[in-house]
């Protein structure tokens, strides 16, 4: 079903242009305001000496099926890749060593990751009660509960590192890790609760992030965003700023936004914001003192990307996974590195090896005060180290993200409150993002998809 009624989505990421582009699908008004003259946000993709950098996301995980809707729909069947198979292996660091994340029970027992007393442990899960913090805990207290310290030392302080570049101390596990708490809340423990909740996923199509597929693009993650863009044509302005919405005496409300040297407003009966939370406070902040202050909290730590190439000839390590993961404790001065022209083909000619290596984060956001090429020179040798190679790159390349990932904190629940308070007090503006409902592409489509239908419900009572 459609209706005449105008809808503008600001903001043209990931999140921002799988709305968009369901809304026009079915028939809807749909404009789409970006205020860089590229779409895509923080999926970027360069080629630089014929090598393919994926500046932003690496991959996403298939886990939800709009994903291979979207790819049939915008026929990007021939551009769909998913990583090969030694994408599986991870590897954490400890003691200098690379250690492969055990994926199996033999392999967990026989690792040298986990001490004895740490494996132990771990079988003491299903008798550990809950927490009474209920929402006020954070991971690495619900896992040190859980599952001990050792655990969350060198699983889940790494893993925390890849996915938010966040810190298991600061993260909220109901708003960070919200299956991993209703795991427990639903079926009082871990293990208990991961063999039960299989069946109930089965049902529903979803795929759980453990066992979804790793997906890109032959030439890198901006193909979707830009296949996105090419359907919904004039629909997408760029180098257009939103400054402020405002709410019209006709009731409904106008987005005003630069153009160039211009200012120009268009009136609208549903706004859309997908932009950083920082962002969005700017533009809505004179709605409620309050959502400027719940907004403007929002962490959102500085990471730097650096992409680094060599001979694969010169490289030791045996490149047979996905990367490595660093956990805190190993006191080195980058986050992890993934393998790039590993798992996926097209990063590089045959002979080359690239690797993504990211620094900083809520870890080490103090990396920022220190000279840049001091930063890249540490982290680039300690990486030699540890992948055994003894020559030089053929080439180095980085990018500087200032607000990088936004933080789901302690406390975060009471922002994801305060945001339905404020979209059920003003009826047609909607928040979007990866602030709410989680920060991974897979989850961002998967909200896209959400917010479509809450958008389409208000357009048809
Ligand atoms: C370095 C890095 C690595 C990552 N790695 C992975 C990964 O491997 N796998 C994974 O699943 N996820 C990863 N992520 C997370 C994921 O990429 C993002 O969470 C997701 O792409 C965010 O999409 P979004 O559309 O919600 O927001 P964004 O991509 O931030 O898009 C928001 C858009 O709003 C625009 N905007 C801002 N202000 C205005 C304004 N006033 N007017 C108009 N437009 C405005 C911005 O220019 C931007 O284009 C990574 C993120 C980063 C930064």
């Amino acid at each position: 079903m459609s209706s005449n009624k105008k809808i503008v989505v600001i903001g043209a990421g990931i999140s921002g242009l799988t709305t968009a582009y369901l809304l026009f699908k079915d028939g809807y008004d749909v404009i789409v305001l970006e205020q860089k003259d590229k779409v895509g946000g923080s999926i970027e993709t360069i080629s630089e000496n014929d090598f393919l950098f994926d500046r932003g996301p690496n991959s996403g995980l298939e886990t939800t099926p709009l994903i291979q809707k979207l790819v049939k729909d915008l026929n990007l069947e021939d551009q769909f890749v998913y990583a090969n198979r030694e994408g599986n292996k991870r590897y954490i660091l400890r003691d200098e060593q690379l250690h492969a994340l055990p994926m199996s029970p033999p392999t967990f027992f026989k690792t040298k990751l986990f001490s004895s007393k740490a494996k132990f442990r771990l079988l003491a899960e299903p008798f550990i009660g809950k927490s009474k913090d209920g929402y006020y805990q954070s991971i690495a207290e619900f896992v040190t509960r859980r599952l001990g310290k050792e655990f969350l030392d060198y699983a889940i302080n790494p893993f925390v590192a890849g996915v938010y570049a966040g810190r298991p101390e600061e993260l909220s596990v109901k708003s960070a890790f919200p299956k991993l708490y209703a795991l427990e809340e639903e079926y009082g423990g871990l293990i208990l609760g991961t063999l039960r909740s299989i069946r109930k996923r089965k049902k529903s199509k979803e795929v759980s992030k453990q066992s979804a597929k790793m997906f890109s693009f032959k030439d890198g993650m901006k193909v979707l965003p830009e296949a996105i863009t090419e359907t919904l044509g004039n629909r997408v302005s760029t180098g257009a700023e939103v400054t402020s919405v405002r709410t019209t005496a006709e009731g409904n409300y106008g987005v005003t936004y630069r153009d160039g040297k211009q200012n120009l407003t268009l009136l609208a009966d549903v706004v859309l914001s997908t932009v950083p939370a920082y962002n969005a406070a700017e533009i809505f902040g004179h709605f409620d003192e309050q959502l400027s202050k719940h907004l403007n909290e929002i962490y959102y730590p500085p990471v730097l990307v650096l992409y680094l190439v060599y001979e694969k000839k010169d490289v030791g390590q045996p490149l047979d996974g996905f990367g490595f993961l660093i956990p805190e404790k190993e006191e080195k001065s980058f986050l992890g590195a993934i393998w790039s022209s590993i798992i996926f083909p097209n990063r590089s000619d045959e002979t080359k090896a690239a690797f993504t290596l990211f620094i900083g984060g809520s870890r080490d956001a103090g990396f920022v005060d220190d000279v840049e090429q001091i930063v890249i020179d540490r982290a680039r040798r300690e990486f030699e180290l540890i992948m055994k190679i003894n020559a030089e790159p053929v080439l180095i390349t980085k990018r500087f993200w200032p607000k990088a990932i936004p933080q789901y904190n302690l406390g975060y629940v009471e922002h994801e409150n305060f945001f339905d308070h404020f979209e059920k007090d003003n009826k047609g503006i909607f928040l979007g993002g990866n602030y709410r409902g989680g920060i991974s592409v897979g989850d961002c489509i998967k909200n896209a998809e959400l917010v479509a239908q809450k958008i389409k419900k208000l357009l048809n009572l």
